[in-house]
């Protein structure tokens, strides 16, 4: 069994979504202050990194990363190539999948972001997650449609995922959010597990 560890990194200076506030760690209590342990504060935006979107981010009254049910961000799961792939990604592009699929997307540098007609692809699909390694889904001008389409539907969408080093093919999936309590975004370790 291999393991391997599809997350972004959080530090100071990481990679963000225009906008996003960084991840701030302080320490707060120091060993070689005289403390007895060593512990941190930490601050970041909710959409740091790699991270799920409930449908909270962009639906008024729809689930919080709390209330989003765990088998969606588990189980088997499709990584698509589409590093070939210079632009925004078309429902062509991405060819068949299958109802109740955990699709992961793997991109050219920046990433896999999707016009809203593939967006509306998969949800006719009826797939039940769809992860990228972009750090936005949406195509530029079409972040705002293709977060409606897919959140709308109730399909997980999953960003910021490190698929560089991943080839193409089945895998186990897994992406556990911080368990925060309403909240419009989490902060997630994701792993695929080679079988
Ligand atoms: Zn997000």
């Amino acid at each position: 069994m291999k393991v391997i560890d599809i997350s972004m990194t959080l530090s100071p200076g990481m990679e963000m979504y225009p906008g996003e506030p960084g991840p701030v760690i302080t320490r707060m209590s120091k060993l070689e202050s005289g403390d007895l342990y060593n512990v941190s504060q930490l601050t970041l935006g909710t959409h740091t990194g790699t991270h799920v979107d409930p449908p909270l981010h962009c639906i008024e009254g729809g689930a919080g990363i709390d209330d989003m049910p765990m088998d969606m961000l588990v189980g088997p799961a499709r990584v698509v190539d589409l590093s070939h792939i210079r632009k925004d990604v078309e429902p062509h592009d991405i060819g068949n999948v299958e109802p109740g699929e955990i699709v992961l997307l793997k991109g050219k540098k920046g990433g896999v972001r999707l016009t809203t007609a593939s967006a509306q692809y998969l949800m006719d699909k009826g797939i039940k997650t769809v992860g990228t390694d972009a750090l936005s889904i949406g195509a530029s001008g079409e972040e705002y449609e293709v977060h409606t389409v897919l959140l709308g539907a109730d399909i997980a969408v999953i960003e910021g995922l490190v698929l560089s080093a991943v080839e193409a093919g089945q895998y186990l999936f897994v992406c556990l959010p911080l368990k925060v309590a309403a909240v419009d975004g989490g902060p997630a370790r994701a792993i695929l597990i080679e079988q």
